[in-house]
């Protein structure tokens, strides 16, 4: 297997990962319309604060999943530590999203949109549980969680 380019976008390096003339042309136009951000090819679809949009490798919604990043980065979102914040920031990705599909003519599944949510939804889930009570718990501001049962202050 080749390996996967990663770094700076660049047509060459995105064919090299798989990606058609018709995705290479569309992150092009991306990159142009949003010339403030940084669009770099990398292993996962994602957004690194304040401006690096990471290409992941491609998949089926790949143009829409760029969407997404490029959603976080025009919201300005910074601070990804407390959980239930970042479910509100990928609701509002997605919001973004949607807008930006509208404007590049992309298909805005609405699975895929909510496959993504319900896997962030799912997290929170898991990680909010307390391990040894099974009650939900909450976050402080440090980003640390408290069982109202198990922990008093
Ligand atoms: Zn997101
Ligand atoms: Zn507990």
């Amino acid at each position: 297997m080749i390996p996967r380019s990663t770094g700076v976008f660049t047509r060459e390096k995105a064919a090299q990962n798989g990606y058609g003339k018709e995705e290479i042309v569309f992150f092009e136009r991306l990159i142009r319309d949003f010339f403030d951000f940084k669009f770099v090819l990398g292993a996962k679809f994602s957004f690194r604060p304040p401006k690096t949009i990471v290409i992941g490798p491609p998949e089926p919604f790949s143009r829409l999943l760029v969407l997404h990043e490029l959603g976080h980065a025009v919201c300005g979102h910074r601070d990804f530590r407390m959980d239930v914040t970042r479910l509100k920031m990928e609701n509002q990705a997605w919001e973004e999203a949607k807008k930006l599909a509208v404007r590049y003519e992309i298909e805005a599944n609405e699975d895929v949109v909510q496959d993504e949510l319900d896997t962030y939804r799912d997290w929170l889930h898991q990680k909010s549980r307390c391990p040894i009570c099974g009650l939900t718990r909450f976050q402080t501001p440090d980003s640390q969680y408290h069982c109202p049962r198990c922990e008093s202050f």
